[in-house]
């Protein structure tokens, strides 16, 4: 089956979208084409990071920007910080270097300046703390800087093992995840750190990565099995950690699930939301993405609000809260784990104020 979505004209494609700005920029003498989407400054600033990928196409981008800036508008909602979400993508071929890349950074920087703070990046998926300097060079509404909050994803990663624990409490009645076996899809900046944590818990590892290299360097760190990326859905686990690309829960690879539980990085799991539904029916267990990842912008307020290292982690430990906070009134209401969590950050958004502790 096609699971595409049906080509829309961009512009009518921004228009059907609920947001507050979107603005595209092209720099040609840098060879830099970006989209900043600003989907709501209702609780703050716009936070979300820049990912730089080579769509297929303009509306493949648009979405990509659309759908992840509306994400972190919920995520920093539930989170209780008081931002806004938004998200910019660049799009290219990331692995371009040296100083083609500096001149695209740079252009970037100047595009987020143009907005005076209504935007704030940090780095995503494509992009590195390295690359965050460039844009700092011209703009000073980015944080994730190196030798201030830095990489963020170790930081993620822990906040993932404290949902995937809370999800586990919530489904075995322990939080416990020695001996449980957990398959971790990408072995990039965040599957890497959940390995390293969830090997500390003595869980047993199973992973895949398309680059080879990443998989080796888990396994042989780790102890981890690999496998195939495709066989990754059907792995026998307890727990399944999407922490690659988003919109890996879909027609076809639901029905190859065998995990009791689905906790991970990775932003956007869901193809669609009739997919959370489905998991429902199908008995699992979902941690909403936007909870359990949301250690990456926690570990930003270090930077953007001057959280010391203990409150930073104290908030991140939290996540295991608002977790078991989603699945238990979810489960009381009858209805699935990711409108539960929808419910909730829509009612922070509508109070208009978010609880910054
Ligand atoms: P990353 O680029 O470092 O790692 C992603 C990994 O996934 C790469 O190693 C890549 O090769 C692999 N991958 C891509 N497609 C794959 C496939 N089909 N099968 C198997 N592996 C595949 O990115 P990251 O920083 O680890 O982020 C991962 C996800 O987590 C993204 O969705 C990102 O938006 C989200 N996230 C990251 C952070 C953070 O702190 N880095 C915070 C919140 C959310």
């Amino acid at each position: 089956m096609d699971d595409k979505p049906p080509s829309t004209k961009i512009c009518e494609l921004y228009a059907a979208a609920e947001h507050e700005k979107v603005v595209l920029w092209s720099d040609p003498k840098s060879d830099y084409r970006g989209i900043i989407a600003v989907h709501s400054t209702v609780l703050g600033p716009a936070v979300g990071g820049t990912r730089f990928w080579h769509y297929a196409s303009d509306e493949e981008a648009s979405r990509d920007a659309l759908r992840l800036s509306r994400g972190m508008t919920y995520k920093n909602a539930l989170a209780g910080l008081p931002f806004g979400g938004g998200k910019s993508v660049i799009i290219g071929d990331n692995r371009v270097e040296g100083e083609a890349r500096a001149a695209l950074l740079r252009a970037h920087g100047r595009f987020i300046e143009s907005l005076c703070g209504l935007y704030i990046t940090a780095e995503d998926v494509g992009t590195t703390p390295a690359d965050m300097e460039y844009v700092r060079q011209e703009t000073r509404h980015v944080a994730g800087l190196q030798g201030k909050s830095g990489n963020p994803s170790p930081v993620t990663a822990f906040g993932v093992r404290r949902a995937m624990q809370a999800a586990a409490q919530h489904r075995w009645g322990s939080d416990e995840l020695s001996g449980r076996k957990v398959a971790i899809q990408g072995c990039g900046s965040t599957g890497y750190y959940l390995a390293k944590e969830l090997r500390e818990c003595g869980a047993r590892l199973i992973v895949t990565d398309v680059d080879a290299a990443r998989v080796q360097r888990v396994a042989e760190e780790f102890g981890a099995t690999p496998v195939a990326p495709e066989e990754i859905f059907g792995a026998d686990a307890d727990i399944f950690a999407p922490c690659a690309l988003g919109g890996i829960i879909n027609d076809e690879t639901l029905p190859q699930l065998k995990a009791g539980i689905i906790t991970g990085s990775a932003n956007n799991q869901l193809g669609e939301e009739r997919h959370g539904d489905a998991l429902e029916e199908l008995g699992i267990t979902y941690s909403p993405d936007y909870v359990a990842n949301a250690g990456g912008i926690i570990n930003g307020c270090r930077e953007l609000l001057g959280w010391g290292r203990d409150q930073t982690i104290s908030k991140v430990h939290a996540i295991y809260d608002t977790v078991q906070s989603v699945l238990s009134q979810a489960a009381e209401a009858g209805i699935p784990a990711h409108r539960m969590a929808d419910r909730l950050a829509e009612a922070r958004l509508s109070q208009g104020q978010a609880s910054d502790s």
